[in-house]
């Protein structure tokens, strides 16, 4: 049961995923967080060195989609600029919004990642479906109302893994 909160990768940051290894493992199409994963929870807008990745993917023809438990007006906000489709209020873990967004995507499961900072919600919605999953360190060391309860599972279950050696980074949150 724990091994379904295991990333398949983690790593510091988005800006470590390049388009190039994504497309070496068959990977179409990226389903990403938005919250302490793309920005910080607070931030309203993308920022310049994000709109250079996303541009980067787009180069590539891998295809994005924005799939966050935030409600509406918060994703459309950042979303709608950047052109990229969204789905809000998608309560990840759940399966529904995942399946909406391959489908939009026209994508298979094995060819899409789902990238994200949570464990409870990102990481175990992928692994659980067949996904590949990539871990993030959350952005900012805070959370939003929501999130904070979450955290507090996640970091049990994070101490767990470093225990047995399948994580290891060195600062936690
Ligand atoms: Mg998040």
């Amino acid at each position: 049961m724990l091994n379904k909160f295991l990333p398949g990768e983690y790593v510091k940051s988005i800006y470590h995923i390049s388009p190039f290894v994504l497309k070496e493992k068959g990977i179409k199409g990226i389903i990403t967080d938005l919250d302490n994963t793309l920005v910080e929870w607070d931030r309203p807008n993308a920022t310049p060195k994000l709109i250079e990745w996303l541009n980067e993917m787009k180069r590539h023809h891998i295809k994005i989609t924005i799939v966050s438990n935030n409600n509406e007006e918060r994703v459309r906000i950042f979303s709608d600029p950047l052109n990229i489709p969204f789905i809000s209020k998608a309560r990840k873990p759940m399966r529904a919004a995942f399946k909406k967004a391959l489908f939009k995507m026209g994508l298979e499961r094995e060819e899409t990642v789902i990238i994200g900072d949570q464990l409870l919600t990102d990481i175990f919605g992928g692994n659980r479906m067949g996904f590949h999953t990539i871990l993030v360190m959350p952005v900012a060391n805070s959370d939003g109302f929501f999130t904070q309860f979450n955290r507090k599972i996640e970091r049990r279950i994070m101490a767990n893994f470093k225990r047995k050696g399948l994580i290891d980074w060195e600062d936690s949150h």
